[in-house]
């Protein structure tokens, strides 16, 4: 069985082709520059048929596309027919850097590819099931109701696949069934969920992508205060302070840079600021445990994954360090050598297994996508 994944963004296309016998990548592919999702969805056809893959896109079993908001419609992974399209782009205002791209994806492969099942697997269905504590703001019940403003959580599909992962390696290795797992996707954007059993019970993105950890440009939790203070000082109007707490923000807004690799070197190199922004991102993060940990009362596994959690031990040791009081201790040399599919980084004496997961948010599209259609 062939299955192609598609995130389909504003001016970038990425795709991959999976054996679903083997679950093995058979071909990745980027387009860069996209000003037309059309010509796009050609190219992506010539490449996979120049490579041998397929004639053309009618010979693929599935197409599984990345969508990023499914709001409170999608809980589950979702066939694509004309009301859920529909759907997804009555969602744009929630998401309107992600969505429209998406849906403009969605559309041009069903021209190319008439008759192929297609199937949308929603970044925020994981966390679809939160208890209503868990999503509600401190806002007026009624805008909630009006204007749908709750938490939704990103990340969802790496999320779902590294507890999956966690929870499988934590049964067969050590016999824990009912798994407390806090997941940490640590990569330009960065987001901690709380799992219990499999569900997602809570998680630091909200209605956007933008709270909760600190990430590579985006601010993470900040006081909304300091909006209204900015506005009445300064005049910046709500395109600025978008631009600000989206882009000019997190590590890039404090030492000038949003690469981890580059601002633990400059760190070594002693540069405060750079120092600064790493102490603050870990000890983010460290905060996010705790609230988690008492969320879960207690928790079997702690799990970093993500681009900094999967390669920087320097980071991960800085976030295990004196937390002892909650039962996490990290070996150093394990987390110095971690480099498998799932590696184990805590001490004989650590309560919490703490492991290093490498995501795989496409693959874990293409089996949704198949579970799916065998379902
Ligand atoms: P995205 O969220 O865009 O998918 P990734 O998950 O690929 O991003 O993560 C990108 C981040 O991972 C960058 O900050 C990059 O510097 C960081 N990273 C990758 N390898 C390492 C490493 N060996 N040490 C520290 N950071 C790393």
């Amino acid at each position: 069985m062939k299955i192609l994944v598609l995130n389909s963004g504003s001016s970038s296309l990425k795709f991959q082709l999976f054996d679903m016998d083997s679950h093995r990548v058979l071909y990745s592919g980027l387009i860069e520059q996209v000003s037309d999702h059309q010509q796009a969805i050609i190219a992506m056809a010539e490449q996979l048929s120049a490579q041998g893959h397929i004639d053309d896109l009618t010979d693929l079993d599935a197409i599984g596309h990345r969508v990023v908001h499914g709001g409170e419609c999608f809980k589950q992974p979702t066939l694509i027919n004309t009301r859920t399209i529909e759907a997804i782009e009555q969602l744009i205002p929630l998401a309107p850097l992600h969505n429209p791209a998406n849906v403009l994806g969605i559309k041009m492969t069903r021209q190319s590819a008439p008759g192929v099942p297609q199937v949308a697997v929603f970044d925020t269905a994981f966390h679809a099931d939160l208890p209503d504590y868990a999503y509600t703001y401190g806002l007026p019940y009624e805008l909630y109701k009006k204007h749908h403003i709750r938490r939704y959580g990103f990340h969802g599909t790496s999320h779902q696949y590294v507890t999956r992962k966690a929870a499988e390696f934590l049964d067969n290795a050590y016999g824990i069934k009912n798994t407390r797992l806090i997941s940490l996707h640590l990569g330009n954007g960065a987001s901690a969920t709380a799992v219990l059993n499999g569900r997602s019970i809570d998680t630091s993105m909200g209605m956007t992508p933008l709270e909760g950890l600190l990430m590579g440009s985006r601010s993470g939790d900040i006081d909304p205060a300091i909006l209204f203070y900015l506005a009445r000082e300064t005049g910046a109007d709500i395109n600025t302070l978008d631009d600000l707490l989206n882009k000019q923000s997190g590590l890039k807004g404090l030492c000038g840079q949003n690469d981890m690799r580059t601002i633990i070197e400059q760190a070594d190199q002693g540069d405060e600021l750079s120092t600064l922004a790493i102490h603050i991102f870990c000890y983010r993060i460290k905060k996010y445990i705790g609230a988690y940990t008492g969320a879960l009362n207690g928790i079997d596994g702690l799990i970093f994954t993500g681009g900094i959690g999967e390669n920087s031990s320097f980071i991960r040791e800085q976030v295990c360090t004196n937390m002892d009081g909650l039962g996490i201790i990290m070996d150093s040399h394990k987390n110095q050598v971690a480099n498998d599919a799932l590696s184990e980084l805590q001490s004989p004496h650590s309560k919490v297994k703490i492991l290093a997961v490498k995501t795989n948010e496409e693959l874990e599209i293409a089996l949704q996508t198949q579970q799916l259609l065998d379902s």
